[in-house]
């Protein structure tokens, strides 16, 4: 039986400030990248203890260079690391896997407490809707999940994610190591309690996935980008085929998920080069 486990890091124990996402040789980053790798090792010591004979794990925040590949000898894993990726915080999913993990996962953008919310581009994208619905990071990753029938068994980050996850996807196993007090603070778990909660839910979420549904959106399916300033969305509609909804706002239509993710992480590419760039 096979996880896939993407990781993330704005949703771990302790983090409430961006400062700490830019990895570098600051102290911070480097503490935050323990603790990320500590919350996986608990996730894949869970999913081993339910039954778990394959973990893939993908690294994905930021540099997607974070995760300490050295706490994860067991013969049962293998780590994805760097980056670009055709499936970005999914690569390495497919079909041959039975539950999938989103660890240290936060908020969608706007979504208030949430600890660091954000979705995909902090500083440029404000809002992405799927078929008129707004989702984060969640919401677009479980649907790469559902493309390949896999559905999404844990999720563990703060209690406003955890919401998002249980609204989206009903009976998820939830591990909230913090609760939200706002954007950049939090009241949080200790590192042992999140690591030991991380554990017992990872391990329940493997025993109990054969029951859990695969987040599948309905086709054609529209994801739509609201960027924070028109030069974003002019470089978005860029895309062939990209409809333009009025000043910030850029979709694309698509029966194939995995096209529609493609694109979109074009779209974002092609908005955060404008907004770094500024020749625009
Ligand atoms: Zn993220």
């Amino acid at each position: 039986m096979k996880v896939f486990i993407s990781a993330d890091m704005e949703g771990i124990a302790g983090k409430v400030h961006w400062e700490f996402s830019k990895e570098s040789d600051s102290a911070e980053w480097d503490r935050d990248r323990q603790i990320m790798s500590e919350h996986v090792k608990a996730a894949i010591e869970g999913a081993i203890e339910g039954g778990a004979s394959e973990i893939v794990i993908n690294d994905s925040h930021m540099s997607m260079r974070n995760l300490a590949i050295d706490r994860f000898d067991f013969e049962q894993v293998e780590v994805i690391t760097g980056q670009p990726k055709p499936l970005c915080m999914m690569e390495g999913i497919d079909n041959t896997y039975s539950a999938a993990f989103l660890i240290g996962y936060h908020g969608m953008s706007g979504a208030h407490p949430g600890v660091l919310n954000h979705s995909f581009c902090p500083l440029s994208i404000r809002e992405i809707k799927i078929n008129g619905i707004p989702v984060g990071e969640l919401g677009v990753n479980a649907g790469i999940a559902g493309y390949f029938n896999v559905p999404i068994a844990l999720v563990a980050g703060d209690n406003v994610m955890a919401e998002e996850a249980q609204a989206r996807m009903g009976d998820v196993e939830v591990a909230i190591i913090k609760e939200a007090l706002n954007m950049t603070t939090a009241k949080c778990l200790p590192l042992k309690a999140a690591n030991e909660l991380i554990k017992q839910k990872s391990r329940s979420a493997v025993q109990r996935c054969k029951d859990m549904k695969p987040l599948v959106y309905d086709t054609p399916t529209e994801l739509e980008v609201d960027f924070f300033m028109t030069n974003m969305a002019d470089a978005a509609a860029l895309i062939p085929d990209s409809q333009r909804k009025g000043g910030t706002k850029v979709s694309y239509i698509s029966s194939d998920y995995l096209e529609l993710f493609k694109t979109f992480q074009a779209m974002f590419m092609l908005g955060e080069h404008v907004r770094l760039d500024l020749r625009y």
